[in-house]
């Protein structure tokens, strides 16, 4: 038996509880095959695979709070220190109810490889909540991070771990994070990342997601001789990734005709109207029916069941999935395909199932995943580490040119990779590929940590 496939069994029979984890290696570790078969002998020798799946530390937490009839709620908090090899981790933290040990494990494994592919010395972990952040007064979401905090302050820091926002964490929960931090520790370090600008936030962090999701994909069409102009996409979510990702696009001169939410979607033929979008989602804090209802040329449909994403069944050049895990399956990419879909990239996390990427690559769709075209985010945050060391603060146009610079260069990196190891048009195998060797290296020359 390969060395891949056994480890991929030690690692389902060991978490076997854990479908999305299992998914994730499953899916890094077959795609990895090319550069492990060429160094098994010293892979195997050194349990380089067995070390790289299990993470370095995995914390788990009661969150008790106090909601505002006085009630006493308790949640459980994760923090994953996936590994620390090239950098202090880094990754978010997720508030979210269907946040589970599984769900943190697979982006902190994840994230490893992406963080690696930014260039920037930064190690892989993730964390957050089953709190729901909906429907909270800002006074029990103060009440809710202050207890995350206090339990959370005794495993991180500015040079040990450095979190981050992610699903449910915007700067408002930042905020709160870091005031509690502040006075347990009396300490004033960049603890974390996502701040406001009063207080070590970095510009364009809010924007890089979407804006590193657009540069990327705009390398990868200039490659293949086209361009952005007059292209039409879906994305699907409507949080701070899809927001920034739409604005880009338009402002590359495309049309973004689609946006989702976990209860529905809007189909805008005319093309969506950003500052309408963000009036409704920052602003009010409202939902997408708040926007069909003051936007003449927008249809809403409510979501069927949890397996209805209409987005997908647009006819559109690009689709760029940027709610969730597993939100373009099988069908989705049947549907995309059969209209003519030119290039899928990924702003979410894990937002297409193995079959759904299988099938667009097979139907030559170029595909880039999460781990290389939505590495913008932790690359502005380790930018934002960068400011804080040096007590300095860049501007805009200075921190957006550098994650432009960064976007294209793992464009390059992971077509590099692929084509070296006879892959080529694989961005996949070629994130995976670029992203492992750079953490394998300094693994073995670091010894058996
Ligand atoms: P937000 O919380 O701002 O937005 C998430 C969006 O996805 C919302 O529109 C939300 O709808 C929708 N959504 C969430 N869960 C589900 C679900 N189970 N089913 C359907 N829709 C859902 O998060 P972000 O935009 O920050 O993150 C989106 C994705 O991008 C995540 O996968 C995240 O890990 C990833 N990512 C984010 C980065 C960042 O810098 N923000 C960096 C790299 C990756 P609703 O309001 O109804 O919940």
């Amino acid at each position: 038996m390969s060395y891949v496939d056994e480890v991929l069994e030690k690692v389902k029979a060991k978490n076997a509880d854990q479908p999305e984890f299992i998914q994730a290696v499953t899916e890094v570790l077959n795609s990895l095959r090319p550069v492990v078969d060429a160094n098994e002998e010293q892979y195997r020798k050194l349990a380089i695979l067995e070390r790289i799946t299990e993470p370095d530390r995995q914390i788990m937490f009661r969150v008790p709070w106090v909601d505002d009839k006085g009630q006493v709620q308790v949640n459980r908090g994760f923090r994953v220190q996936f590994n620390n090899a090239i950098g202090p981790y880094k990754g978010g933290l997720r508030l979210h109810p269907s946040v589970n040990l599984s769900i943190i494990k697979f982006l902190g494994f994840e994230q490893v490889f992406k963080n690696s592919l930014t260039t920037l010395p930064i190690g892989g972990g993730k964390g957050g909540s089953d709190f729901d952040p909906k429907g909270k007064s800002d006074n029990e979401i103060m009440h809710f991070c202050q207890s995350f905090m206090t339990e959370l302050y005794k495993y991180i820091g500015a040079d040990t771990d450095v979190p981050a926002g992610d699903i449910g964490t915007g700067a408002r929960e930042i905020g709160f994070m870091f005031g509690q931090y502040k006075r347990i520790r009396d300490l004033y370090e960049g603890v974390l990342t996502g701040k406001g600008l009063t207080y070590g936030g970095s510009l364009a962090r809010t924007e890089a997601t979407g804006y590193g999701l657009l540069y990327l994909t705009q390398e990868l069409m200039k490659c293949h001789g086209e361009s952005m102009e007059g292209k039409v996409v879906a994305i699907s979510g409507s949080g701070n990734v899809a927001t920034y990702a739409a604005q880009k696009a338009q402002q590359m001169g495309a049309k973004v005709v689609t946006l989702s939410d976990s209860t529905g979607w809007i189909y805008d033929p005319e093309g969506i109207d950003i500052e309408l979008l963000k009036e409704v989602k920052e602003v009010k804090r409202a939902r997408l029916t708040e926007y069909a209802a003051a936007r003449k040329s927008a249809e809403y449909h409510e979501k069927k069941s949890a397996d209805d994403h209409g987005v997908w069944n647009i006819k559109v050049d690009i689709a760029l999935p940027c709610a969730t895990q597993n939100e373009l399956n099988l069908e989705d990419a049947k549907a995309l395909v059969a209209n003519g879909v030119k290039a899928v990239c990924e702003g979410a996390n894990m937002p297409t199932t193995i079959e759904a990427t299988e099938y667009l690559q097979k139907n030559g769709v170029w595909f880039v995943g999460g781990k290389a075209a939505n590495a913008g985010g932790v690359a502005t945050s380790a930018l934002e580490m960068s400011q804080n060391s040096e007590r300095l603060s860049w501007s805009f146009d200075e921190v957006d040119s550098k994650l432009k610079g960064i976007m294209v260069g793992i464009y390059h990196a992971i077509d590099d990779a692929a084509k070296k190891y006879g892959k080529e048009g694989d961005y996949v195998a070629g994130a995976n590929i670029a992203g492992f060797e750079k953490v394998v290296n300094a693994m073995i020359a670091q010894g058996v940590v």
